[in-house]
């Protein structure tokens, strides 16, 4: 039901990711606690999603002419559908996402680019599938941003997941996908989806993002304005 406090959370989830963006844009990096809802789509909301934040803040930042071009980068395990659809006729987003095969949403939306994966992937198999395809893209798309969509139901105790990740692997996908996007332009990153019945075990969890985030930024992998 869309109660009160979904309204505001929803509202504050769509604001912090057009901040975070344009924190990204002035300081190299920034990071949103919430956002990802990228089932929304175009028509509405779907899949636990109401407004597409990353929809949104794209589309705002486009129209402005403070970016040129954006990549979305969509780890969670569940197909980009919504973003997929509010950018398919849009060629200054590309969006790229990577989830499991046998996963939500039956009907998949018109990425520029998907890769699915089996069941069961595992830490070794995902980070090398990623590594094989994220530095071409970067080169081909040449963005001006980056929404990094840290989603971390690929990880193994997650009750939607399927494809096996542990804390270590999470951890050195972000870490990964910071230092490779971060060489090339400003990462904006969003936390997507996660399930657990223990809510601390799921911050912790959603918080491998933040906690990479903090470390490239020490590492100074931030590209900031002069
Ligand atoms: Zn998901």
């Amino acid at each position: 039901p869309i109660t009160q406090s979904v309204v505001k959370r929803t509202q504050a989830a769509v604001g912090g990711t057009l901040t975070a963006a344009r924190l990204a844009l002035r300081h190299g990096l920034a990071c949103n606690t919430a956002g990802g809802s990228h089932h929304a789509g175009p028509m509405g909301g779907a899949g636990f999603c109401v407004f597409n934040d990353v929809g949104v803040a794209g589309r705002a930042l486009i129209n402005s002419g403070e970016v040129g071009q954006v990549l979305v980068v969509d780890l969670d395990v569940h197909q980009g559908d919504g973003t997929a659809f509010i950018f398919e006729h849009e060629p200054r987003v590309f969006t790229f996402s990577m989830h499991g095969e046998k996963n939500f949403p039956v009907r998949r939306g018109p990425s520029d680019l998907d890769i699915d994966l089996p069941d069961g992937t595992g830490d070794a198999a995902y980070v090398a599938r990623l590594k094989a395809v994220l530095p071409d893209l970067l080169r081909r798309v040449a963005p001006d941003l980056v929404f990094y969509i840290a989603g971390v139901d690929p990880h193994e105790s997650d009750r939607l997941g399927r494809l096996s990740l542990s804390d270590a692997g999470l951890a050195e996908r972000d870490a990964y996908v910071l230092e490779t996007c971060l060489a090339v332009a400003p990462v904006v990153g969003v936390i997507g989806g996660g399930y657990d019945h223990d809510i601390d075990r799921l911050a912790r969890r959603h918080a491998t993002l933040h906690r990479a985030a903090a470390q490239a930024w020490r590492r100074g992998l931030a590209r900031r304005e002069a």
